[in-house]
């Protein structure tokens, strides 16, 4: 990637927006990522490819902190895949398998330049980037897999059969026959790796140690290429490390880069590209209160219980309620009546008309820069001083944080016994699990524990926690109906 960086920043004096690199052909679905990609693309391609990417590698994250079983980070890592980065083997028809391709190793790579910067990142992205190598390689087509492992040198070394004879009654004994111990022997294959290279193998026995060399049976051959993988990856990572300095010149790249980092530090992918559309059907300011009850996250309930308490919110907490309601689909006309009726100066107050008639208007681009700005993500609020996200901002108060969410949810089911839960994932700093095991909780009828909002898709934006809790209810209620007429 570092080529492909100076590639980048060759073009940068050039006349269109696009980063110059070469060629992309890849012959199988599993890569190493040995070589950089060198092809053209364009800046918008080189943010998308990652932040798609970022979206797996930080559900993985999720998996790992919520404790899911290994079946069920595959199934929900691969329902993801399907969304943001399909990737298919040559056998499929109709599609452009190596369009996929490339915006896997493109990801790859401009990831690699995101999070080389520290050892935490280092070590977080090669810990997601091995486990989404080896989901692709559980469920890999098993031809395609053999052709995959054919094509690389993974410095080992085939047992010759003289060998294999000599050491018989050792490797004996990493072999599994249920039936015929002399004839699974004869028709397993062993091969010899440093064993250094396989401290997991060595540590769980699996392998027969002589002269610095592991012998490895067939069947375990899938740990040296999750090593290899690893150790590739690592040693790439430093080398990024080293050369970071000349991307970090680029005034286009950089920013992009920084985002991304900081999506896989707060443990949720950087979701800057929201779009402002619609996550509800109109609704009016009359509906707000009871809709806040129902389905809105944390941070948004928050402010809507302060703004009925004290009848005011400050600068950003008027900002970050006014773009969440305007999202969830309360018009300009709509928006307006609901702030006037919440202030307390009433219906027709001068101050209402001077001081934030104007800020309202603005923030549906009416007025000003008339920009449609978007509502405010997790990764934003997070990082919010003011008005952010209270899992964050209260970390440092367990108490007031617990009676938050009792105050908040306990009508919808949470109670006492599910605290401790969602404490432990604030104090690993894990807020959108904690918000995702809430949400869970408070719809534990639509989703089961570990589903998330959905495929296990955890929480990264409120607007996307509203939407899709008005959307299950609405579920709910159409089979409901269903029932009722037959
Ligand atoms: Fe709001 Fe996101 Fe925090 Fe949940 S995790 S409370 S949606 S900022």
């Amino acid at each position: 990637m570092f080529q492909a960086a100076k590639q980048a920043k060759f073009q940068r004096g050039g006349s269109t927006d696009d980063i110059l690199l070469d060629d992309g052909n890849t012959s199988y679905r599993l890569s190493l990522y040995d070589k950089p990609p060198l092809y053209d693309v364009t800046v918008e391609e080189f943010e998308t490819s990652a932040l798609d990417r970022l979206r797996i590698l930080a559900e993985i994250e999720s998996s790992a902190a919520r404790n899911r079983s290994w079946d069920e980070t595959k199934q929900v890592t691969m329902i993801q895949c399907g969304k943001y980065l399909p990737l298919n083997s040559n056998s499929a028809s109709g599609i452009d398998v190596q369009a996929e391709r490339r915006k896997d190793c493109l990801g790859h790579f401009v990831l690699r330049l995101a999070f080389c910067r520290s050892e935490e990142l280092r070590r977080r992205f090669i810990r997601a980037e091995s486990t989404l190598f080896k989901i692709r390689f559980e469920t890999d087509d098993s031809n395609e897999r053999r052709a995959f492992l054919d094509s690389k040198d993974f410095n080992w070394i085939s047992v010759s059969k003289d060998e294999k004879a000599e050491y018989k009654e050792q490797l004996q004994h990493f072999i599994s026959a249920k039936v015929d111990l002399t004839t699974a022997f004869k028709n397993e294959a062993f091969y010899k790796v440093k064993w250094t290279t396989i401290p997991d193998l060595v540590e769980k026995r699996k392998v027969f140690l002589k002269g610095g060399y592991a012998y490895v049976p067939a069947r375990e051959q899938a740990s040296i290429i999750y090593s290899a993988f690893e150790e590739r990856l690592e040693a790439a990572l430093q080398a990024t490390s080293r050369a970071i300095s000349l991307v970090d010149e680029d005034t286009r790249l950089n920013p992009i880069l920084d985002n991304l980092a900081q999506g896989f530090i707060a443990g949720v992918p950087s979701d800057w590209v929201a779009s402002g559309e619609t996550t509800g059907d109109g609704i009016t300011a009359d509906m707000v209160d009871s809709l806040a009850k129902q389905h809105f996250p944390l941070c948004m309930r928050v402010l809507q219980q302060s703004l009925r308490k004290d009848h005011h919110l400050k600068h950003f907490g008027r900002l970050h309620y006014g773009l969440f309601l305007k999202v969830l689909g309360l018009s300009i006309d709509e928006a307006i009546a609901f702030w006037r009726k919440s202030f307390a100066g009433g219906p027709g107050s001068d101050k209402f008309d001077k001081e934030y008639r104007y800020n309202i208007r603005h923030s549906f681009g009416l007025e000003g820069r008339r920009m449609n700005y978007p509502a405010k993500n997790c990764l934003q609020l997070h990082s919010a001083h003011e008005a952010g996200c209270p899992y964050r901002q209260l970390e440092g108060s367990p108490e007031n944080l617990q009676s938050a969410l009792l105050s908040s949810y306990s009508a919808q089911g949470l109670t006492v016994d599910d605290l401790p839960e969602i404490m432990a994932q604030v104090k690993k700093k894990s807020y959108h699990v904690a918000c995702t095991r809430v949400f869970e909780i408070t719809h534990a009828r639509s989703v089961k524990k570990g589903e998330g909002l959905g495929d296990g898709e955890s929480v990264t934006h409120p607007n996307q926690y509203a939407a899709r809790s008005i959307e299950l209810e609405k579920e709910s209620k159409e089979s409901k109906l269903e029932i009722n007429s037959m």
